[in-house]
């Protein structure tokens, strides 16, 4: 489904990140993909993780750097000379800041959020458009906290609902170059990121329970939707935002 396609993957932490989930998807069906990493404690893991793929590239990349986002476009071009989807699944606000009450937020918590989490998303699909000759898809992660009230998840929930309107906007703007921009609304998943939230394991209980399918949703099941969204299957889709949660999202009382 996807011979001949360049992808770049940003967020693979480890083995359990949603992004590995997407790449692995993504692989399977023919890609060939560059990786970033954050911080050089990752580098080893990413390495590993991308050594089962034909082809690939692993670079630096931390998105409040901006030499180092431009130098990790830089190194795709020189490898592959195009790029045809990018799958955006990072996201960080300080740990103090996904407890207690959201009123409390400070200034500099709020700018990081919104920074790493909404941001990066603009100045990612800036970057990559001019590669994305033949068109393009983006891809990006988000959460239900966007647009509901989720406990803990406060400052995180802002910089989500920041994030699905970046997409429509960015979905506007680049539709004339044939780039698509979605966002895929995930059901909670146990990774490294979302143990940062308080009562994370209550909180897959509970959605676990009530969703409609009751159960939670898998990170390969978030990959698949993903393949699915940079591929020629979804050519009509842009500017939307998919939830792959087990139903959860369509529940009243
Ligand atoms: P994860 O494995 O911890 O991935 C988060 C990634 O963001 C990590 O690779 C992290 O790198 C990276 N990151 C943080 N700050 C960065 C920066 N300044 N520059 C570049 N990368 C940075 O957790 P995940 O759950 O798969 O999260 C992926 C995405 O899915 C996030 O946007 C998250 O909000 C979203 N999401 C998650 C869930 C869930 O329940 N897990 C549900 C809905 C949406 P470091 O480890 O080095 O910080």
């Amino acid at each position: 489904m996807l011979e001949n396609k360049i992808g770049m993957i940003f967020g693979v932490a480890n083995q359990r990140s949603i992004a590995w989930a997407c790449a692995d998807a993504c692989g399977r069906h023919g890609a060939r993909l560059a990786f970033t990493f954050q911080g050089e404690r990752l580098q080893e893991k990413v390495e590993k993780l991308a050594a089962g793929l034909p082809d690939s590239l692993v670079v630096p990349c931390d998105v409040t750097n901006q030499a180092e986002v431009d130098a990790a476009f830089e190194a795709v071009k020189n490898k592959y000379g195009r790029l045809d989807f990018v799958v955006h699944s990072i996201a960080f606000a300080p740990r103090e800041a996904l407890e207690g009450e959201f009123v409390t937020t400070t200034r500099d918590a709020f700018r990081t959020a919104l920074e790493i989490s909404a941001f990066s998303l603009t100045q990612v699909a800036f970057a990559a458009s001019p590669l994305m000759t033949d068109g393009g898809s983006i891809v990006t992660m988000t959460y239900y906290g966007a647009e509901k009230v989720v406990s803990n998840y406060n400052v995180m929930g802002v910089a989500k609902a920041a994030l699905e309107a970046s997409t429509r906007y960015l979905a506007a703007d680049l539709g004339k170059q044939n780039i698509r921009v979605n966002a895929i609304s995930a059901g909670p998943i146990n990774t490294l990121s979302a143990r940062g939230v308080k009562n994370m394991g209550s909180l897959l209980s509970y959605v676990g329970e009530k969703s409609p399918l009751k159960r939670n949703v898998t990170a390969a099941e978030v990959g698949n939707t993903a393949l699915f969204l940079v591929s020629e299957l979804s050519s009509g889709i842009t500017g939307e935002t998919i939830y792959v949660d087990c139903g959860y999202n369509i529940m009243g009382i």
